[in-house]
């Protein structure tokens, strides 16, 4: 424990768990209240342009075998133009419409009306009605945490009917792949202008709702923190997790299905890529409970950042891989398939360990042994007022101050390694991961320094670096 604990008498310190600090430091993240002319500049950017980069990648694995340099030189030397590209391109079509109108409902039909049972007999399993974070206008939403039957129900159907009844091939999504992502587009553009309407005139929550004036920079960084229809329908958490989630493991799917309709064989590559995006999505859904303390769901507003993009970003990017491997089917030689094993094992081991540690410092409030040890930490006086909060430099979190976002990357990178290196495109993901955690790191530290003033300095002190010990 820091020095600096000594200073108060145990009477005086009162500790509020920090998620429910949020009142507090708010104005750090997720979206300001006044907005300047660069954030108005790279919003309008990433609004114009951001849609034209995934059309870019999948158009490229269609058009170009994967190159994302190939539609360049060609347009530039003039051995094709834009609308021959456009004129190449699969339209929105009435199956792939269908397909996705099926899909989504299905998932919301799963998320309202199937309530949990996984939690009744899977042991250590956390579902069923639970509570998130005090919001800032101090309220305390509930959630049904049902998302890991939503998977198990949806994959076992999926295998039932692509494998059993041949209701549908098991390509069917690689087969509607571009259709699909305009049907994608329609869904994410239309909840965000509807998550816009409804922060204006009939929000959830008005005084958890934050308006710059701007509408731009409403419009993409949202207006109402956790939008709602009825009591349970959460844009926040449906979104985030289902239909983009759930489906990332199907598209896998689809893609190995494809790779073996096209060559009569999955390469090893293909199943590393499924079985370690499979641990991180599995993952993903076991902890939902524990997610609903995570920053996307305590600091973040609903708008075009989160529902375009868990509509299009994370399903259409997420799975750039498997795409890739479709066009090109790598096999690894037997030392290769197992280094990228072994390094998205560990990577998946340190993501979520750190996280663990965490999540028990936490929850019971610093009384906790962590590596066989009682857990040591600095105790931080939030906003320099009596309220006090921990910050753990036992484990993992004595290492790097973020190193739950080092483990993310490690596996990250052995998705992309999977693929070799003849092309750049499927190590989007590593770059994109690199960008958006350093980011999110320096994001996140800014509100924790703004937060916790001086103790902040006390803990930076004890943990020097962010990612990386002895480097960054
Ligand atoms: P963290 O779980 O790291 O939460 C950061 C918060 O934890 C801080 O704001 C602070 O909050 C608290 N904290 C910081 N240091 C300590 C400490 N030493 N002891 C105790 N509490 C501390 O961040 P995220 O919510 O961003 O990430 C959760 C996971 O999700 C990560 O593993 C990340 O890799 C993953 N992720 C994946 C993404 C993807 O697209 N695949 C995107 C984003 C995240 P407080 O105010 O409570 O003190």
């Amino acid at each position: 424990m820091a020095a600096h604990q000594e200073k108060k008498p145990a009477q005086e310190r009162k500790h509020k768990p920090s998620q429910n600090d949020t009142q507090t430091s708010q104005v750090q993240w997720g979206r300001a209240w006044e907005v300047d002319w660069f954030s108005l500049a790279s919003i309008l950017f990433l609004l114009l342009f951001v849609m034209m980069i995934v059309y870019y990648f999948i158009m490229s694995c269609d058009q170009y075998q994967c190159s994302l340099t190939d539609p360049l030189r060609d347009l530039l030397t003039g051995n094709t133009h834009l609308p021959d590209i456009w004129n190449k391109t699969p339209m929105l079509t009435y199956r792939a419409a269908s397909i996705y109108c099926l899909w989504v409902a299905f998932q919301v039909f799963l998320y309202m009306f199937v309530p949990d049972f996984c939690h009744k007999f899977l042991p250590g399993y956390v579902g069923g009605v639970q509570e998130g974070a005090v919001t800032p206008a101090g309220v305390v939403n509930k959630y049904e945490i049902n998302g890991l039957q939503a998977w198990i129900i949806t994959h076992v159907l999926w295998f039932a009917n692509a494998y059993y009844f041949h209701f549908f091939s098991p390509t069917i999504i690689f087969d509607n792949w571009i259709p699909l992502l305009w049907c994608a587009n329609i869904l994410g553009y239309a909840v965000s202008t509807f998550a816009m309407i409804k922060g204006y005139f009939f929000p959830t929550n008005a005084k958890d709702c934050k308006f710059t004036g701007n509408f731009f920079y409403d419009y993409m960084m949202g207006i109402e923190f956790n939008p709602r229809i009825g009591k349970w329908f959460d844009f926040k958490l449906f979104f985030n997790g289902r239909p983009g989630i759930v489906a990332w493991t199907l598209i896998n799917l689809s893609y190995a299905a494809k790779q073996q309709e096209l060559y009569g064989q999955v390469t090893n590559s293909m199943i590393l890529v499924n079985v370690l995006q499979g641990i991180y999505v599995l993952d993903f859904f076991w902890n939902e409970a524990w997610y609903l303390k995570t920053i996307d769901i305590c600091h973040d507003h609903f708008g075009w950042y989160l529902g375009w993009g868990d509509c299009v970003w994370l399903p259409y990017l997420y799975t750039l891989q498997g795409l890739y491997l479709v066009y090109h089917p790598v096999q690894l030689g037997t030392a290769n398939a197992v280094g990228v094993l072994m390094l998205g094992l560990i990577g998946y081991y340190i993501f979520r360990a750190t996280n663990h540690q965490k999540d028990l410092f936490r929850r019971t409030d610093g009384n906790c042994r962590i590596w066989g040890k009682k857990a040591k930490d600095i105790e931080c006086s939030i906003d320099g007022t009596k309220y006090y909060s921990k910050l753990m430099t036992s484990g993992f979190w004595g290492w790097a101050r973020h190193f739950n976002y080092t483990g993310d990357l490690l596996g990250s990178l052995a998705y992309c390694l999977a693929c070799g290196f003849a092309h750049i495109l499927p190590y989007f993901y590593i770059i994109y991961m690199t960008i958006l955690l350093t980011h999110r790191c320096i994001r996140d530290e800014h509100r924790c320094s703004s937060k916790y003033g001086k103790d902040w300095k006390l803990y930076t002190a004890a943990v020097p670096y962010r990612l990386i010990p002895g480097v960054f």
